[in-house]
Order: structure tokens, then sequence, then C-alpha cells
């Protein structure tokens, strides 16, 4: 038996663990056993001198789950024939898991995607290709710049990452990295494989023969699944391109500080959380992506809030529609498990149930929109399958396919009639029990059955002297003796015999049933891509009639102008105050830079950051949290804020804090959204003035992009009396006998004060402390030129070299930091 590990183990790479089935455990051995044990929990022994560890077969599914979450992969050997004294049991590789490509759903989760992505640099351009081995979807990208890469890896955040063995320099340090083939990436014989794959004579149907950094990642996907995992791959769909061009770029760290789709504070405080009303999961994994990537091509965002304005108008249709979708499941998931070849008789049925629901849907969608429409015409009629699912299958299929009791009585003769056999049989059997008690005079004389000995006559010890000559005594029990009788013996092998053939012939009619659904597998996948969407469009419909979103005005031009905006998430999560709504006027010319000051807490990060949701919102098709609201598309949206501690990295505060900075720098186009917090305060006061200030001349300047620069350098407001387009505004507080009230909204105008100690005495530090303060501050402030409120002024041509900064040394330099 070891020999027959060894050489199995041996065709598999080194890192897979080999999950051995023997008897009712699978073992590991060797380095498998040592690797996998502590990530287990269960104990490493030690047999014939190498190491093993084992589970259980029936609780192998959560052991499984754990070696892949520590990104380990798991090959299932599986006995192949029946145990046979002094005969080796053959076994087989059954299956190869992988965190990428898990077919199991019971291990994922339904409300997001599952990516097996792969990268690959050649020439100048990096490829990226990923697909969702669960549901079929493909897609490829191109990039110019790692940034981009690395963004875009961030928000697919794939569970396996393939990068070629030539090329663990550039791509080895990147999350759930896989080394594979680097033969398999090659643009040739990835495209060749693609080719033969799809079915095709050239890529250029999927736009991707000029791609030949991305198609070689689609190559070595597919080749990874069909050649070393062993995987059916007919379900993948061709790849499409996602083009960077037609996306909003959000960063990882933007996409990080927005809480777009995860929160430290959990999903109700992200964007995603707030806004998924979804019903199906293909819906809620598709809103994810779209969130994600927003858009910016006008027409189809235009086509998106067209559906919601329709639902709006319409809101018995959009329940009705709502209803009908919460009766539709994971039709895309199930067909792919179908497709593969996995399966059982509960997901035909819950397909079948799903696709009843789709004419229904198509009706009323089709009295809302054009009936012309691409939507409207991808939800196809699937009649006769759900005819003939709903005629072939039992009422409550079990989730064994052995167990039998998959097809209804009358589907087939030939069934029935086995059934009826086998039902026959044991009538004669059940009678066979009065008959004989009669017979013998025995009324506790039992016919009784069990795996082992089939069907027996039962009678108690004190019944033996009845017994008749006839009945062959089979077993002695404690206080029984177990009999059986020709006759009896005859009904048993036709009852088992027609229950055997049954169980065989429903197998049979199950595959037909399986490969019927199967040739309408590109029906069945834009039908789900279609509900997916119409889900998520009802969603946002369903939210923005919720809370009061209004629809933006959408268009090419760079003005961004909101009234009574909120933050559309801490909209939702206050609960002791209300929301107190901001208008934002963004104007290209005479207001593009607006620098926020005010105390701590008074709600400058909320507020710019409900800007940067708010857009990207708008750029998803949604409606938007505000009273008006014209939105002049955007192509990047960076938000920094914060100093977030990047301490597993290994850089500083600030370090991290000036890359970020310098990727907006180096990225923002005059179309782009910039969003700052407090930038420059991992440093020294003078130090961190002058790079905030240089940072917002550079954008003011150069970029010209539209920009929120929230900040505690009240130096920086004079910036208004020198620059053009740049606007301060401040979050107004009021004072009451010493306390300090944030009325949270925001005013033209620089802010007058800081108001630290107010807010530390808020904290809780220690009154002695607070007095402390309060002394040495009215100290400063008698000794030094108080600062002065800075409004708007007029607007100057003099640059920041001939503008007075505060001398170095001087007492008000300490202000600056407000505690
Ligand atoms: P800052 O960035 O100025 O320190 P935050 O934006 O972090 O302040 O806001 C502090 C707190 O004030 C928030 O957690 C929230 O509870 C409250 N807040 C902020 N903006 C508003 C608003 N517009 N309406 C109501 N509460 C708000």
């Amino acid at each position: 038996m070891m020999a027959q590990y060894l050489a199995m183990r041996k065709s598999l790479p080194a890192d897979i663990i080999l999950f051995y089935r023997l008897g009712d455990f699978y073992e590991m051995f060797y380095e498998d056993a040592k690797t996998a044990a502590p990530i287990l929990n269960v104990a490493l022994t030690k047999r014939g001198g190498y190491p093993m560890c084992g589970v259980p077969y029936h609780a192998a599914q959560g052991y499984i789950a754990r070696l892949l979450k520590a990104g380990k992969r798991v090959a299932i050997a599986e006995q192949t024939s029946e145990p046979k004294p002094g005969k080796l049991v053959e076994r087989e590789i059954a299956r190869i898991l992988t965190a990428g490509s898990i077919d199991d759903l019971t291990l994922l989760d339904d409300q997001r995607p599952n990516y097996l992505a792969a990268v690959f640099r050649h020439g100048k351009k990096l490829g990226l290709a990923c697909v969702d081995h669960t549901t079929g979807e493909f897609t490829i990208a191109e990039f110019a710049d790692d940034g981009q890469l690395t963004d875009e890896i961030a928000r697919l955040s794939p569970s396996e990452l393939l990068i070629p063995d030539h090329q663990t320099d550039e791509f080895g340090a990147l999350v759930n990295c896989m080394v594979y083939d680097g033969y398999s990436f090659l643009p040739e014989h990835a495209t060749q494989l693609l080719k033969d794959h799809f079915n095709v004579h050239s890529l250029d149907g999927f736009g991707c023969s000029e791609l030949h950094a991305a198609s070689g990642c689609a190559g070595a996907i597919l080749h990874y699944l069909l050649h070393q995992l062993r995987r059916p791959c007919g379900h993948l769909r061709p790849p499409r391109v996602r083009e960077s061009e037609s996306h909003v770029l959000i960063d990882a760290s933007s996409q990080r500080n927005l809480d777009l789709v995860d929160s430290r504070s959990g999903k109700a405080h992200t964007l995603l959380g707030v806004l998924d009303r979804t019903a199906t999961p293909m819906g809620a994994r598709l809103l994810r992506d779209w969130i994600l990537h927003p858009l910016r091509d006008l027409s189809t965002l235009t086509a998106r809030q067209d559906i919601i304005a329709a639902f709006l108008a319409e809101p018995f249709l959009l329940s009705k529609c709502r209803d009908s979708l919460k009766g539709i499941r994971d039709i895309e998931r199930t067909t792919s498990r179908l497709s593969q070849g996995s399966g059982n008789a509960r997901d035909l049925q819950s397909l079948g149930i799903s696709l009843t629901h789709i004419p229904e849907l198509k009706d009323d969608l089709s009295s809302l929109i054009s009936e012309d429409s691409a939507l409207v015409n991808a939800l196809h009629d699937f009649t006769d399958l759900t005819d003939l699912l709903a005629a072939a299958l039992a009422d409550e299929p079990p989730a064994n396919l052995r167990d039998g009791g998959i097809i209804r009585d009358g589907w087939s003769q030939e069934l029935d009639e086995l059934r009826s056999a086998a039902r026959g049989g044991k009538d004669w059997i059940a009678r066979l029990q009065e008959d004989e008690r009669q017979r013998t005079g025995i009324d506790s004389l039992k016919i009784k059955f069990n795996n082992v000995f089939g069907y027996f006559i039962e009678v108690t010890t004190s019944n033996l002297s009845k017994v008749p000559d006839d009945y062959t005594r089979k077993q002695t029990m404690a206080n029984a003796e177990r009999y059986i009788t020709p006759g009896l013996k005859e009904m048993e092998n036709k009852v088992l015999g027609s229950e055997e053939r049954s169980k065989q012939l429903e197998n049979e009619l199950f595959l037909q049933l399986r490969s019927q659904v199967v040739t309408h597998l590109s029906r069945l996948q834009e039908t789900a891509a279609a509900v997916a969407e119409i889900d998520v469009l009802c969603a946002l419909a369903e939210t923005a009639q919720l809370h009061r979103h209004c629809r933006p005005n959408l268009h090419e031009g760079k003005d961004f102008f909101i009234k009574d905006g909120r933050h559309p998430v801490l909209e939702q999560t206050l609960t002791d105050t209300k929301f107190v709504p901001n208008d934002t006027e963004l104007d290209p010319e005479d207001a593009r830079l607006q620098i926020l000051t005010g105390p701590n807490m008074a709600g400058k990060s909320t507020y710019i950051r409900q800007i940067a949701l708010i857009a990207v919102m708008a750029q998803i098709g949604a409606f938007v949290p505000a009273e008006e609201a014209t939105i002049g598309l955007v192509d990047r949206i960076f938000c920094r804020v914060g100093a977030s501690d990047d301490l597993s990295r290994g850089q500083s505060t600030f370090m991290v804090e000036m890359s970020e900075t310098a990727l907006i720098l180096n990225h923002a186009t005059d179309r782009s959204l910039v969003i700052l917090d407090e930038i420059g305060r991992g440093t020294a006061t003078f130090d961190g003035l002058s790079i905030a200030w240089s940072v917002a001349e550079h954008l003011h300047d150069v970029i010209g992009c539209r920009t929120l620069f929230a900040t505690h350098y009240h130096e920086l407001t004079d910036l208004a009396n020198t620059k053009v387009a740049v606007a301060n505004y401040n979050v107004a507080v009021r004072e009451w006998n010493d306390e300090i009230i944030f009325l949270h909204k925001i005013l033209p105008g620089a802010a007058d004060k800081s108001y630290g100690i107010q807010v530390a005495r808020l904290a809780g530090l220690p009154k002695p402390v607070v007095e402390r303060a309060k002394a040495i501050l009215s100290h400063l402030e008698l000794h030094s030129v108080k600062p002065e409120a800075k409004t708007r002024g007029p607007k100057a041509k003099d640059t920041v070299q001939d503008h007075q900064l505060p001398k170095a040394n001087s007492p008000q330099m300490d202000l600056f930091a407000d505690f």
C-alpha cells in the first residue's frame, strides 16, 4: 500500500497535500502530515517509522476548507475497488481542490465571487486574467504600470494567483500567489489553447488578439484547470476584456479608506452593505463588482438610471419583480456545477424552480422597459426545460444520488415496474409475519432486516420449542434466535434485485436529465447574467426609495454640485442624532480645490468621504443621497484619509502617507476627484505644512483636478488669496459655556479656532491637564500674533515664495497641530 501511495505522491507537485483514503479515514503521510497536522489541529503520529495524521472521511470537508484557507492545495485519492481480503484496494486521485477553483459550494460565500487569477509580464505590458470557476466568468485586462495591476488585484482579491516560474522575482510577493509552468503563459502557446478550447480560428472576436500579456494569463489559467487540476471547463465563457479606460479607477488604499465593500466594523458600515438589497446571490456578486468598477460611460450609466427611474415610477411592478427574484436561486453556480458533471438532483430541482419565475419577471420587465432591450431579450424561454424537470423529478429528491427516490412515479415505465416489483415483494414479506405467527402460534414472531443477513425471522428464546422444521438458524442472540426460510430468501432476492436495478436506472435517468440541461448552457448563463443585473437595479431602486436618494444629473463636464448631500453609510448607522446634510460646489474655474478647516470631531472626514461615495454611487448608475446632484463624471477617485498605520508592511506611518500622496500626484488627471485628509501630520510641523502646501499647489496649478483638502494647518487657508480656484470652507461649531457643540454644517470661509482643548476635554483628558493646557495656550496667544480668521479674500497673483510662512520657533507653530 505504501508503494502505491508513494507512486501517487510522486505524480503530484510537492506542495499539494494528498488525502489518501484508508477505510473510513483520509490519511496523510511524511511531509504532508507534518504540514497539515498543525493547520488541522490533529495529532501527528509515527507508525512504521513515518509521520502520519488522518481525518475521518465524513468530516473531511471542514478539514479541507481549513487547508485551502491556509493557502494549501489538496488532492483526494479515493478507493476505486471494493476491499477484498489479501488484495490491495485500487485508488485514484478523484479531485484536486485549490482555493481558487473550489467547486463545493458549501465551502464558499455565495455573496462574493471566488477568483483564480494569473499575472504575466510580456514586454512592457502586464497581463491579468481572472476566472470564477463556480460561475464560468472569465475576464482579462492589461496594464502599463505595476500600480494599476496591484490595484486591480486588490479589487478582485483572488483566492489563488498564478505567476509564471520565470517571473517570480517580479510577482513572488503578491498575495496568494502560486508559481506555475512559465511555458503555459507564453502568448503563442496560450492563444492556441484558448482557440482550441473555445473552438474559434482567432481571438479577434473576443477583442483580445492584440492583448498578448493578458491572453498569456488566460491561457495559463485554462492550462492549469485542464491539465493540472483536471477540471472540466466547458462552462467557461470566452474571456471578456476589462478596459481600464472604461472604469473609474480606485486604488487599493482609497478603496479601503472609503469602506466600499469591506470595513473593520462589518458589512453594515460599507457602501455595499447599505446598497445591497439584492435578492439573489448572483445579484449580490454583481453589485459588489459594480461598486469596485464604477463606469465612465455616460450612456451605460444613463441606461441604468432610466431603469431605476422606471421602477420607482411603478412601485407595484418593482415589488412584483422583487418577489419573482426572491424565488430565483443561484442559477449561475448551479448551472456551472451541472455542466461540470457534478451537481445532484437537488441542483436540478432548484434550477427548475428558479426558471419557473423567469416568464413572469420577463413580463413585468417588458411592461416597464422596451421589449427589445437586451435585458428583456436575455431572459430566455425555458418552458420545455421546466416542464421536463417538474415531470421527471420527485418532489423531494435526495442529496445523494445513490439513495434512489430521484425520479417521479410515472416518468419511466421500466422504473415503475421495478418499483412495483420491489413494493410487491415487501408487501409479501410484511404479510409473511402475520401468516407465520398464525402457522407457528408464536405471537411475538417478527420479520426484520439488516444489512448483513438481509431479511430474517426472529423468535424469542421462550418460544424456541414452537419453531417449525423448515426454519434454518442463522444467528443466535442473547435472548432470541434468527432464522431464514427458502421462500423468504427468494423474495428477498427479488426485492433487493429490483431495488438495486431501480437505483441504477434512476441514476441513468438523472444523467440524461442533467445532460439535457447542459445543452442549454449558454442560454442559461445569459439568463443568469440578466437576472443578476435586474436584481441589482431593483435593489438600487428599492434603496433609492427607502433612503430618499435622488437621480443625479450626469454629464461630461467637470461641474460637481450637490444640494443637501448626505453620507450614505453614516446616515444609516447614526442612531442618536440626525445626520446634517451639506451642500457641495466644485466648480472647475472658480472653486475646484476646497480647503476645509475645523476642529477634530466636527465632521470633516465624513464630509469629504461623503463626496467620494456619492461620486462612486453616481458612477455605478445608482441614485445618490442628496436633494439634487449634478455630477461631471470622474476618471479616478483618490482618497487619502488619516494616518493609517501599515505596520505589516514595515513602513512608518509617514512613509505610507507620502507614498500614497505620491501615487495621487503621479496619477491624478484633470478629471479625477481627490480627497485628502490631513496630509503631512506624520512629521514635524514645518515639514508637514510645507508638504501640504506644495501638494495643494500642485493639485491646483498643474493637475487641476477637483480636490477636497481637510487640514489642521490653518495657514493653508491663505492659498485662497493667491489661487483662483481655491475656496475655503469650515465646519461650524458653537461655543456655549466653555462647551463646544458640533453643528456638522459646512460653511464658506476658514475656521477661526482649533478648539483642540475642548475636544481633548470631551475625550476625557484629566481636568488638571486641561486647565494647564488652557493656561499655556493663553500664554502663547499673548506672546504671539493671534492666528487671524481668514476668509476667502481677493485673488492676488503672488506665489508661495512671496507668501509669509510663520517663522520657525514662533509659539504660533505649536498650535497648528491642535493637540
Ligand atoms: P473630523 O474628521 O472633523 O474629526 P469626523 O468626520 O470623523 O470628524 O466626524 C466625527 C463624528 O461626528 C462622526 O463620527 C459622526 O458621528 C459625527 N458627524 C460627522 N458629520 C456629521 C453630520 N453631517 N451629521 C451628523 N453627525 C455627523
